[in-house]
């Protein structure tokens, strides 16, 4: 065994949640809770009890009830009634994520299923805003906003057939242009949020007294407290978000490269100069588990491309058909970039550049269908939750500055290359995902795929049709152990290289990420804003 290579110390987490405690003494609770919202919307038969105890990872405690308010007063209501017995309030919005933010630290819990406050209250084409109910998807967001031609800047994670408003806005979250507008908390100017004494607090543009919730800043932003905070300092009832004009015109473009910091480059390169609405880099390993293996029936291959005829044209659709996957074989590093712009002649010139920055860099030109793909069917089933072989799949990530990329990359492929050892033996096969947000931030996203066994509630997100032609692997402890150890172990290598995540849920190690100044002061607004800490308990590690 090489000297630095590391054995395997971790524990694995529990594989199936745990058993459900007795209501007991809490049955009282569970009452007032169905006379606010009604027995059809307040869960707690077992099976609803142990579905909402997984994230897509894993589960921690498993939950007294869920319950799902249906208006703002419903949710001021349960807030109040929770507060009073002293039960924690998790808020769990499309429940796409996998780093325990609506887990449940404490068994004396109630989730607050959110998906039921979905409705977009007011697109004001005038004053180029939208207000909607945080429980709204982003694609049921985005297809209202499309058929007035108008869409947010950001507009959505690829989990956005069922991640919601109000999860990206407590995640923080990039993809669908992010490359030109940044993350999702950016787009936020108004926000309303249900205290934990249920008190319904009006932040940002909602705060001010007469008038429209057009501008973000008029005074302090206390709203900023309430975004990218897991779900620590409130639930997120309605929130209001900036607008554009569609961009009509689109291109995509793709690149082939040797070594990762030569992809690096060309990344930040095209970053810098505004280039790409979306811009992201794979390793073999993620472009072979994700495009190469991917397991789909001829029928969804055929659909695909007859969504891409449908968005960007017969040409669009030959060139998808023609490439195939198998290009991709040989392609160690490869770059996959949408350009977008208000006119042909200006996605023209972006492509141009765009060829040139590549070549700068040592890209070599190859078909561009990923992105193609992507967008003509932006929000799809979460399929990919699970690897091509039936696998378990998990990511983590960091967002580092443009001068950092190379050097944090590498120092992922040092930890990676400490483990082989491991991962052989365990079979845990990893890759990494490259995204630019804006002109200033570089995502790297490691992955890890294992054999193990399903969550129970993948059964409940994941397409019946895709779950029966993957296999079903037996639970294997040593390859989630080894998951979750070099899991942990680029968690703190992050906060070590003053790296900065999104999702931070109660997994990233944000106590330790702060300077000890900032840390207590947040501590001391939670204690404001949640006094008897009620709220997501473990949240932000609060
Ligand atoms: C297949 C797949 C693809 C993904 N793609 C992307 C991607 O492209 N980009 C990306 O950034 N992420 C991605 N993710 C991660 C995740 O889906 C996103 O971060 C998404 O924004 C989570 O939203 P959600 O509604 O599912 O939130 P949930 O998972 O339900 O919750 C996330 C956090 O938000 C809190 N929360 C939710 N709603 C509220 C509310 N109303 N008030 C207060 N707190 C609340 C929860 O307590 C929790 O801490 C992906 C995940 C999967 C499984």
């Amino acid at each position: 065994m090489p000297d630095d290579s590391r054995p395997i110390t971790a524990t694995a987490p529990a594989a199936k949640p745990k058993a459900p405690v007795d209501l007991g003494a809490h049955q009282g609770l569970i009452d007032q809770l169905r006379q606010i919202v009604g027995s059809d919307q307040t869960m707690s038969a077992t099976d609803e009890r142990l579905f909402y105890a997984e994230d897509t990872y894993r589960s921690l405690e498993t939950p007294l009830a869920a319950v799902a308010p249906g208006t703002v007063d419903e949710l001021s209501r349960i807030a109040a009634v929770c507060g009073r017995a002293g039960v924690a309030l998790v808020p769990r919005g499309g429940g796409m994520s996998y780093t325990d933010g609506y887990l449940h630290t404490r068994a004396a819990s109630i989730t607050v299923d959110m998906r039921r406050l979905n409705k977009i209250v007011e697109i004001n084409e005038t004053d180029m805003y939208v207000t909607v109910e945080c429980g709204c998807t982003w694609a049921e967001l985005n297809a209202a906003l499309k058929a007035k031609n108008l869409r947010t800047p950001y507009w959505g994670p690829l989990s956005g057939l069922r991640a919601v408003v109000g999860g990206a806005l407590s995640q923080n979250s990039v993809f669908f242009g992010s490359g030109l507008y940044g993350s999702a908390v950016e787009q936020c100017i108004g926000l309303t949020v249900v205290l934990a004494d249920g008190t319904v607090q009006p932040l940002g543009a909602h705060a001010i007294q007469n008038g429209k919730p057009f501008m973000k800043h008029y005074g302090p932003d206390m709203m900023g407290l309430f975004l990218a905070d897991a779900g620590a300092m409130g639930m997120k009832a309605l929130a209001t978000l900036r607008l554009m004009r569609r961009p009509e015109h689109r291109k995509h473009v793709a690149f082939g490269f040797s070594t990762a910091s030569a992809m690096a480059g060309a990344l930040s390169a095209f970053s810098r100069e505004g280039i790409a609405a979306e811009a992201m880099g794979f390793d073999a390993g993620q472009q072979s588990a994700r495009a190469v293996e991917a397991k789909r029936s001829f029928k969804e291959d055929l659909s695909t491309l007859f969504k891409v005829i449908e968005t960007g044209g017969i040409l669009d659709g030959i060139k998808v058909a023609v490439a195939g996957r198998g290009y991709l074989k040989d392609v160690p590093y490869g770059m996959h970039v949408a350009i977008e712009d208000k006119t042909a002649e200006g996605v023209a010139a972006l492509f141009k550049k765009a060829r040139k920055l590549a070549k700068a860099s040592g890209g070599k030109a190859m078909p561009a269908s990923i992105t193609r793909i992507v967008h003509a069917d932006p929000f799809v089933p979460p399929d990919s939750i699970l690897g091509p072989k039936g696998e378990r799949w998990v990511p983590v990530h960091c967002i580092v500055p443009h001068s950092q990329a190379a050097d944090m990359i590498a120092k992922v492929q040092a930890l990676y290359a400490r483990y082989d050892e491991a991962k052989a033996k365990h079979q845990v096969r990893t890759g990494f995902l490259l995204v630019t947000v804006g002109n200033y931030g570089f995502l790297i996203e490691p992955v890890f795929f294992w054999p193990d066994a399903r969550l129970a509630m993948y059964d409940k997100i994941m397409r019946p049709e895709h779950l029966a032609r993957l296999p079903v692997l037996a639970a294997d402890e040593g390859a989630r152990a080894t998951v979750l150890q070099m899991r942990e172990e680029l968690a703190a290598l992050f906060v070590q290289e003053g790296a900065v995540s999104m999702q931070l849920g109660k997994f990233y190690h944000y106590d330790k990420a702060l300077k000890p100044e900032a840390w207590a002061l947040l501590q001391k607004m939670k204690s404001v804003v949640d006094p008897a800490h009620i709220v997501n308990p473990g949240a932000l590690k609060l």
